[in-house]
Order: C-alpha cells, then structure tokens, then sequence
C-alpha cells in the first residue's frame, strides 16, 4: 500500500508541523544539487483540465530540476476529451510509468479520489473552490521570505472568498505558521463558514487594510458563474479594489501578493501590482522550489 504522505490534496490533511517541514524541504530546493535522480528515470504525470499558466509550467520546471520526466496529457487532445473518465486516464498515465500524479480539476473531490485508486503519488494543482494546496504553499514561503516568521502577524485576503481555492490554502498554511488571517469580502464574496476555520471576517477594506502586514488580492473567479446578482462590479471596484490611493492606509512595510492571473484595473491596479510593495513575482518563482519539494515527496524521495 501507498504510503499516505506522499499525496498532497489538501493542506488540512497535514499537521502544521508537516506543512512548516515542506516549506523548509522548499527553501532548500533553492540551493539543492540536481538532478536528484541520475541513475533511474522518474515519470511524472500532469493533467490539467481547467487552464492554467503559472501552477502547470512550474510544475514542469519543478520535474525537470529534479530530473525527473513529465508525462502532459494535453486534455484537449487526449481521449480526456473523448470521454475517458479522470481514472482511466490517471491509470493510463501510471501504466506509462507515472509514480506521480498532478492534476487539477473542476471538481474538488477528484484528486481525493485519485489519491484513494492510485499507487501513484496524487499532488492537487487546483481543485474546484476548494483546494490549491502548492498555492497555499508558495504564497506562505513567500511571506516567510519576507517577515522571516509568520508569528503575530496579520494577512488579509481580499474579494470573492467564496469562490478562491487559493484563499481556502492559504488560510492554512498561513494558520499553520502563526498568522492571524482576516478576510475582506462584500456580504455577496464572503463565506462565513470559514469563521469556524478561526479567521476574522470584515467587509470594509478600508478599515482592515491599516492592520494588515501582508494582502493577498483575489481575481473574481467569472468562470464559476455570475455570483450573486447584488454584485455589480463599478462598486466592487470603488470599495474593493486595491490602487495606489488606498494602499496610503497601509503600513509602510506592507505587502502586496496576488496568485495571477491578474484582472489589472479591477482588484488591483497596475501601479500596485508592479510597485515597489509587490511581491507577485516572487510569488511565481517561488512556485518552484515548492513544486519541487511536493514532487519529490509524492515521489516517496523526501530526503530534506
Ligand atoms: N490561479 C489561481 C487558481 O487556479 C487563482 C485564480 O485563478 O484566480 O485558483
């Protein structure tokens, strides 16, 4: 039997001290001697059936510094599109020779399914709204880059809540670090469930934004439906959106994240995301090294 630690479906099913145990395996990736593997060929499988920029090409760049081989199905072109179930594939993909699994997918219990049918080492790249746990992962080493140690401080995450699989892992992982996490979201964005998660709601960013150390700026996830029909999106950019103007309430070392891609003028400003407080960039580098670290422990490598 697979030992369960080498799948990564959500980070609520590891222990704080195994997510801070990945973020170091990660911070080493930096510095790490590669490839890992000379002597024998590692197969990694991706499958992505909702698109994506920075999560699949840095899971590649991941694999290759390892020197590990990715296995891309290209959903589009692939019997995917012809109907063949999500398993069938992932067992195609494993038959080939994957000993790793990435996939994303529009329903969030897929990956936890193929964790329970596959040997392989299942990773989430994102699945429904409910889970992005390698998001999670680079959006809390980049705040460690930055504070050094996320004890007694304040992120906020900003806008459609209710839809971000981005704000449900990074909630978690931030947790798990020692921040407090306040979410800023209109009535028609936020999901007050996540109170028992033990964050703070707020609606105004306004009066959040002078406590904050750090705000993750959230896209409105159109592709999952309209929202609800009070949304309207001149005044969710009034009170919402972060510019140059609002960001004077901040506290001078504020930091802005964003996990792309970017609407540029509505949640967030070009001046903004490419000003001096941005940390978008790093984000996405850092997208690497955490990869790299979640691959080589899917592959049951972990060495750090
Ligand atoms: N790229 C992130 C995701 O896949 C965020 C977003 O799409 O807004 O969830």
């Amino acid at each position: 039997m697979k030992s369960v630690d080498r799948d990564l479906v959500e980070l609520s099913d590891l222990a704080p001290e195994a997510i801070r145990k990945l973020l170091h395996r990660a911070d080493q990736m930096r510095t790490q001697q590669v490839p890992l593997w000379r002597d024998s060929v590692r197969h990694v499988g991706l499958i992505f059936a909702e698109p994506s920029t920075r999560t699949s090409l840095s899971f590649v760049a991941a694999i290759d510094r390892l020197g590990a081989y990715p296995l891309q199905l290209d959903a589009e072109n692939s019997s995917f599109s012809k109907g063949e179930t999500l398993l069938d594939t992932a067992s195609t993909l494993e038959s080939i020779g994957a000993e790793s699994i990435v996939v994303r997918d529009g329903n969030e219990m897929s990956a936890r399914s193929l964790a329970e049918h596959c040997d392989a080492g299942v990773i989430n790249a994102g699945g429904g709204t409910r889970a992005h746990p390698t998001q999670g992962l680079l959006d809390a080493l980049t705040l460690l880059d930055e504070f050094g140690d996320l004890e007694g401080k304040t992120v906020g995450i900003v806008g459609d809540v209710l839809r971000s699989r981005v704000a449900r892992s990074d909630i978690v992982a931030f947790q798990a670090l020692g921040a407090r996490v306040v979410l800023v979201a209109p009535d028609y964005f936020q999901d007050k469930t996540l109170s028992e998660a033990g964050v703070e709601l707020e609606s105004k960013l306004d009066d959040a934004l002078p406590h904050l150390d750090a705000i993750q700026m959230l896209r409105i996830q159109k592709e999952r439906g309209d929202g609800d029909p009070e949304h309207n999106l001149q005044n969710y950019v009034r009170d919402y959106r972060l510019d140059e103007r609002r960001l004077a309430l901040a506290r001078p070392s504020l930091v802005v994240l964003h996990p792309g891609p970017m609407n540029r003028e509505v949640e967030i400003t070009s001046g903004v995301a490419d000003g001096p407080r941005s940390r978008i960039r790093q984000q996405v580098a850092n997208g690497v090294p955490v990869r790299m670290a979640v691959v080589e422990r899917a592959l049951g490598q972990a060495s750090g």
